[in-house]
C-alpha cells in the first residue's frame, strides 16, 4: 500500500495496527536511525526481520523491518536516512515518548536457500540482513553497501560483515565491483546460497552476476526490491 486513499490506510490501522510508543532513538552513525519502541505484538509474536508498514503520511505507507526483538513488545528497526520522503520524514519526527502505529500482520520469513550464504545489500537492507544473519548458524558473507560517512562507525559495531562506501548517485556500483573482481578470482568462496536486498536495480545486476559466472542457480538466490530509481515507497 505505498499510496492508497487515506480510508484504506485507516481500514489497514484497525485491522493490523499495533499501538507503539517509541521508548529511544539513537543515530548509530551519520545515516542511519535506530528506533526501539514498545509495541502490542502480532499474532504469533514479533521476530526479527518482520515487516512493518507505517503511514507515513494518511495516504502514504513505507515499509521498515524489525531487526531486533528486545522483549514480547519491545523491538528496534534501523533505518538508513535519505532525502526528505514521507518516510524520511516520519523517521525524523520521532522521539521518545512518541505515540504511533504500527502496521504489522504475522511474521512471514524469506526462504533462503543452502547453507553457505552470501548476503548482500544496501543501508536499506542493513537491519533486515543483520536480523537473518544473526539468526543463521552458518555464520553467511555479509557486504553492505552504505553512505560513506557511516562506513567507519558501522564496521566498529558489525566488525564481521563488509561495508563499502557508496557512491554519490551511483547506487550498488561498488558492490557490483566486489562481486565482479570476487568472481574472478581463483580462490573465491563457494556459495550455495545468496540473499539480496536493497535497491531494485542494483539487485538484478548481483544475480545476473552471479548466475552468469556460474555460482548460483536462480533457485538458490532470494531478492527482495526495497526501493528502485524512478520510485517511490515500493
Ligand atoms: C519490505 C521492505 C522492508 C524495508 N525495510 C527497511 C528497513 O528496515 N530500513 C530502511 O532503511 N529501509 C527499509 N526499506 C526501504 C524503505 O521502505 C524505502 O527506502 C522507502 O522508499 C523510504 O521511503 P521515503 O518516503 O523516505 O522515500 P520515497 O518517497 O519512497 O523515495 C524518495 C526518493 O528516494 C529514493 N530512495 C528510496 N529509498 C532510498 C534509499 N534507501 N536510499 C537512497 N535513495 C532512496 C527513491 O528512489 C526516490 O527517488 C524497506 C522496504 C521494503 C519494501
Amino acid at each position: 500500500m505505498p499510496k492508497a486513499p487515506a480510508l484504506i490506510g485507516k481500514l489497514a490501522e484497525t485491522f493490523v495496527g499495533r499501538r507503539a510508543r517509541v521508548l529511544r532513538t539513537d543515530r548509530i552513525a551519520p545515516d542511519f536511525l535506530e528506533v526501539e519502541f514498545r509495541a502490542d505484538p502480532p499474532a504469533g509474536g514479533w521476530q526479527p526481520g518482520h515487516e512493518v508498514q507505517v503511514r507515513a503520511t494518511p495516504t502514504e505507507g513505507r515499509r521498515y523491518n524489525v531487526r531486533t526483538v528486545e522483549a514480547s513488545d519491545r523491538i528496534t528497526i534501523l533505518a538508513v536516512l535519505h532525502g526528505d520522503g514521507p518516510g524520511a520524514r516520519w523517521l525524523q519526527r520521532l522521539h521518545p515518548g512518541a505515540e504511533t502505529t504500527l502496521l504489522a500482520g504475522r511474521h512471514v520469513p524469506l526462504r533462503l536457500g543452502g547453507t553457505r550464504r552470501l548476503f548482500i545489500g544496501d543501508g536499506s537492507a542493513l537491519g533486515t540482513l543483520d536480523a537473518y544473519a544473526s539468526a543463521d548458524v552458518h555464520a553467511p558473507a555479509v557486504v553492505i553497501e552504505t553512505p560513506s560517512a557511516s562506513v567507519d562507525q558501522l564496521r566498529s559495531r558489525w566488525p564481521r560483515y563488509r561495508f563499502v562506501p557508496a557512491l554519490a548517485d551511483d547506487p550498488g556500483a561498488t558492490i557490483r565491483a566486489w562481486l565482479d573482481e570476487t568472481l574472478s578470482r581463483e580462490d573465491r568462496v563457494e556459495v550455495d546460497g545468496a540473499l539480496l536486498l536493497g535497491h531494485a536495480q542494483s539487485i538484478q545486476g548481483q544475480r545476473q552476476a552471479l548466475v552468469s559466472a556460474g555460482i548460483l542457480d536462480r533457485r538458490a538466490i532470494t531478492t527482495r526490491p526495497y526501493w528502485a530509481t524512478g520510485r517511490t515507497g515500493l
